[in-house]
């Protein structure tokens, strides 16, 4: 109810003054979204996904699930970047079922493919199968799929995707291995800005998927024996642990750097 009394402050017809539209929404969202990541339960698993990074230390911060350092959690923004491109693989398996391929993206109870080692503290999860379809190729294979930002599809156009980003060769490679879909894996990229699909073959690389898995077990090992694993680097100045490029690569600043740095050796 408006109060209206005498030195209430209110003057008839005027609310109090309301933030812009578009600040309020997405602080709204964004409270949600932080609320719903927090709520999450940590991961307890070495995942496929990040094995290909270059640092040891910092995949097995990832599986310990060490805090990450003050500012270094995952922003909203973030969070909404991370759904879209989890929903992307339904408008892109989608397109597919249109165009005429058999792609199994799940099982009847509606779970994901995947496989679990090392008693389940190493999984992957895969984003589908391709059993058969209009294209020349070997069927079955493996399909991994990325949404990426304009530049970074660009990049995976022009070199490919094991030069481009060999940390989603590696999770191929480990896909490939463990679920036996040694034939050529079918790796799509769509472009965010532009809904661009770039497609490529991806040849079976037991080498890298051995390396991946042994890394695997390494991160297991090591984290129950209570022991750190060597820091890819050498100083906290190092562009692999503060973020930027190097020799043609780019590296987000590593989320454990302040820890890292400061809890030597
Ligand atoms: S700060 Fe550097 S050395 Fe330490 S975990 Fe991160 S990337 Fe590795």
């Amino acid at each position: 109810m408006i109060d209206l009394n005498h030195g209430s402050g209110c003057i008839y017809g005027t609310g109090a003054p309301r933030p812009p539209i578009a600040e309020a929404v997405s602080a709204a969202i964004d409270t949600a979204l932080t609320a719903r990541n927090r709520a999450e339960r940590p991961r307890t698993y070495v995942s496929s996904s990040g094995l290909g990074r270059d640092c040891l230390r910092q995949i097995q911060y990832d599986f310990l699930a060490v805090p990450k350092d003050d500012g270094q959690g995952l922003a909203p923004k973030t969070l909404r970047i991370f759904e879209a491109g989890h929903r992307a693989e339904d408008i892109v398996a989608g397109w597919f079922r249109i165009a005429g391929f058999d792609l199994r993206t799940e099982r009847p109870d509606g779970r994901q493919f995947g496989f679990e080692a090392l008693s389940g503290r190493f999984k992957g999860y895969i984003d589908g199968c391709f059993v058969s379809g209009p294209v020349a190729m070997d069927y079955p294979a493996l399909w991994e799929n990325k949404a990426l930002e304009a530049s970074s599809w660009k990049d995976v156009v022009k070199c490919g995707v094991s030069i481009a980003r060999p940390v989603y060769a590696a999770q191929i490679a480990l896909y490939q291995a463990y679920l036996d879909l040694p034939n050529p894996a079918l790796f799509t990229a769509l472009n965010r800005d532009t809904m661009e699909l770039h497609s490529e073959l991806a040849l079976f690389d037991a080498r890298l998927a051995q390396e991946m898995s042994d890394r695997a077990v390494m991160v297991v090992q090591a984290s129950e024996a209570g022991e750190w694993l060597p820091r890819a680097a050498t100083g906290p100045t190092a562009v692999l642990c503060r973020g930027g490029m190097a020799a043609g690569k780019w590296h987000a600043p590593c989320a454990w750097a302040s820890r890292c740095w400061g809890e030597r050796p």
